[in-house]
């Protein structure tokens, strides 16, 4: 599959969310998305079907066998619910809450409660009073505490908690309140179970059916994440690597422990959405800042996601700030940008994908300067690799990638050619945002399905590799027809090709320039 056109192709990576694909015609849809730019599918267990047909469907298109030489189609992430609190059932059509009205918060177990009644779920309810109620005595605290229902259109404001449970508030920003909404205790997290048995479920359900990346919502500690990766580990019984782990910053917890769940996940998400219920809107800048730069100087896949392109969802162009927010979320340092209802319920997902990829576009010929040589790279020192972290091989691997980077900008070449095995280089070589096409040549399709993710990277699968031969040439020449194929490589193009040789597996210690044609075909 020829994934992108063009002489430079997209270095930053597209996540789509898939709802409820469309009537008969899913594949033809599936496929445009394929073909307009989606790299990475994604498919929220929130809303996953009861006997998981939908989700098996798609995930079986995902993963048909490509041809040697031929890009992956698309990686596919599902992502789990995970512990949201919710409210209970109300009667419908819902419950009107007006402005400076008293409302009452109760759990299950608690009694009274005259007025309006918001019920709250066995287990959820007493985490909600017990987050609320610390906020309270918070001494450092001197704001009203909020409470946020749904997409935080509603609030209230805590008066006190009953000494029957439950908790009095008061109506802020009022509306209709429908059941099963979504509840937060602004500036703490609620302590539920962080891997709740339907997660556990659908995962037993999905992990063999073709899945790259596994997403763990309201992550607060490295442990979170570490539980679902043993819980993969235990249950995988398939070949090739099991599912990468995304850990989505969405708590309180998160930020102050980002870089302990950094370690010890593959990937991270700015779960932009929940994060801006927790935080305020105004603080989301900067922590996507703070994120994205940490994610990228431990070389770790950044994805910056929600209400990106928002009013796509019933407009076929974004609002201008929107457009804004994509390009500055590429400059931040993302190496993916997400689009959530944008493409799962909107009627423009096409046009979606399309815009972001525009925009991209514009944000990579920013980076590279008008004379096509990369502007110096702001932000993540070019000395500033964590060599001082990394024993010597690792310090040897790090200034591979960076030379590579370097040398392949300034001569210009055409692409960097990684061999790889694990990902480990390309991965090391993205962490640069490179200004030229990383292009690794992988011998395993869940090595290039996962390598979707890193910016500038273009995966091609080559089972005949075997990732022991020690002739970079001989390598090229067995990877030569997908480099002309699918990026333009010509006569008289260099390429800055890496490889390990007598070298431990994932690291660099070889770079060899060719200039195409003037080398041994
Ligand atoms: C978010 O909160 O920004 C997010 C991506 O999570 P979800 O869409 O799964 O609620």
């Amino acid at each position: 599959m020829r994934r992108h056109e063009g002489v430079f192709p997209r270095q930053t990576r597209i996540v789509s969310t898939l709802g409820l694909c469309p009537g008969e015609d899913w594949k033809e849809f599936l496929e445009s998305m394929t073909s307009t730019g989606m790299d990475v599918l994604r498919l929220n267990l929130s809303h996953s079907d009861a006997d998981y047909q939908k989700e098996r469907t798609i995930l079986a298109w995902a993963r048909e066998s490509i041809a040697d030489g031929e890009a992956p189609r698309v990686a596919t992430l599902i992502d789990l619910q995970g512990p949201k609190a919710r409210i209970g059932t109300v009667a419908d059509p819902g419950i009107e809450l007006r402005v400076d009205a008293e409302v009452f918060l109760r759990p299950e177990a608690a009694e009274g409660g005259e007025g309006v009644v918001i019920p709250l779920p066995e287990g959820t309810g007493d985490a909600v009073v017990s987050a609320a109620r610390v906020m309270l005595e918070s001494p450092s605290e001197n704001k009203p505490v909020q409470i946020l229902l749904g997409d935080g259109d509603l609030v209230l404001e805590v008066i006190g908690i009953e000494p029957a449970g439950g908790i009095r508030a008061r109506v802020v920003s009022g509306g209709l309140l429908t059941s099963r909404k979504g509840i937060t205790v602004r500036g703490i997290d609620i302590d539920l179970d962080p891997f709740p048995e339907k997660d556990r479920n659908d995962l037993r359900e999905l992990l063999h059916e073709g899945v790259d990346l596994v997403a763990v919502s309201f992550v607060r500690s490295a442990n979170d994440v570490e539980r679902v990766r043993r819980f993969i580990e235990e249950n995988w019984k398939g070949e090739g690597l099991p599912p990468g782990i995304v850990a989505k910053i969405e708590t309180i917890s998160a930020l102050q422990r980002f870089e302990s769940i950094l370690e010890s996940s593959d990937v991270v998400m700015i779960a932009r959405g929940d994060l801006g219920l927790q935080l305020g809107v105004e603080e989301i800048p900067l922590e996507q800042k703070r994120l994205a730069r940490l994610a990228r100087d431990r070389g770790k896949p950044v994805i910056v996601a929600t209400q990106m392109l928002e009013s796509m969802i019933e407009h076929p162009s974004p609002t201008r700030a929107e457009a804004t927010d994509v390009f500055n979320a590429i400059l931040d340092g993302g190496d993916a940008i997400m689009l959530s209802a944008e493409t799962s319920i909107g009627v423009w997902p096409i046009d979606a994908v399309q815009t972001m990829d525009r925009i991209a576009r514009h944000a990579e010929a920013y980076r590279r300067g008008p004379d096509g040589s990369a502007r110096r790279r702001r932000g993540l020192g070019e000395e500033q690799f964590p060599s001082g972290r990394a024993s010597m091989i690792g310090r040897v691997n790090e200034q591979f990638a960076l030379t590579a980077v370097q040398f392949a900008e300034r001569i210009p070449a055409k692409a960097v050619v990684s061999f790889t095995r694990t990902g480990g280089t390309p991965r090391r070589l993205a962490r640069y945002r490179p200004t030229v096409p990383l292009i690794a040549v992988c011998n395993s399709e869940s090595v290039a399905r996962q390598l979707l993710l890193s910016y500038g990277v273009h995966p091609i699968v080559l089972r005949s590799y075997e990732g022991e031969e020690p002739d970079l040439r001989s390598l090229v020449r067995t990877a030569r027809a997908s480099l002309h194929e699918h990026y333009g490589l010509e006569v008289g193009d260099a390429i800055v090709v890496t490889g390990g040789i007598d070298w431990p597996s994932g690291g660099t210690n070889a770079l060899r320039v060719m200039v195409e044609d003037l080398e041994d075909r």
